[in-house]
């Protein structure tokens, strides 16, 4: 890819988008597990020309539920999956706060990693979508000039239609 193009993505809320949210924190490796359709619709993607891009937040380290080394384990191990796949992953951006302790300028729905994964590696935001289960990541997406789909928890992602460009 010509690195100086506009690049489009797909940005993709993690936890009951990418992998099966009990409706707690996914704490370690052993509760991750990718939902059915994931690789299917991301590989999709790929084709289409669009790279992945994956914006979370893990509210649960700044709670002191699990250490930011945890994630990263799930976050190495995820990635493998895409390539894998050939899915063409660019990044993760996580924020690793909560209001609850500290306010900062990334959890969503403020949309500190949507516009710094646009900065970094040079998405036309107007040609990308992001995908989530909530609404905050949907208004996320909007601060940043990206349109959104909201789907449903740990829905199958090839039963959704996509804005594609
Ligand atoms: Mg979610
Ligand atoms: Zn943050």
């Amino acid at each position: 890819m010509n690195r100086t193009e506009p690049v489009k993505a797909v940005f993709l809320d993690r936890d009951g988008v990418i992998n099966h949210d009990p409706g707690d924190y996914t704490t370690c490796l052993d509760e991750f597990t990718i939902l059915p359709g994931v690789i299917e619709t991301l590989k999709e993607f790929t084709e289409r020309g669009y790279a992945v891009v994956v914006i979370t937040n893990q509210g649960g380290i700044a709670k002191g539920r699990y250490p930011v080394r945890n994630f990263a384990e799930i976050d190495s191990y995820m990635r493998g999956e895409f390539e894998k796949a050939g899915v063409h992953y660019l990044d993760t951006y996580f924020c690793p706060h909560h209001d609850a302790v500290s306010k900062c300028l990334c959890r969503k729905p403020r949309s500190g990693m949507v516009e710094k994964a646009i900065a970094r590696h040079h998405i036309n935001p107007q040609k990308s979508f992001m995908v989530g289960d909530k609404m905050r990541d949907l208004v996320a997406a909007a601060g940043a000039g990206v349109k959104g789909v909201k789907i449903d928890v740990n829905q199958d992602m090839r039963t959704v239609k996509f804005p594609f460009d």
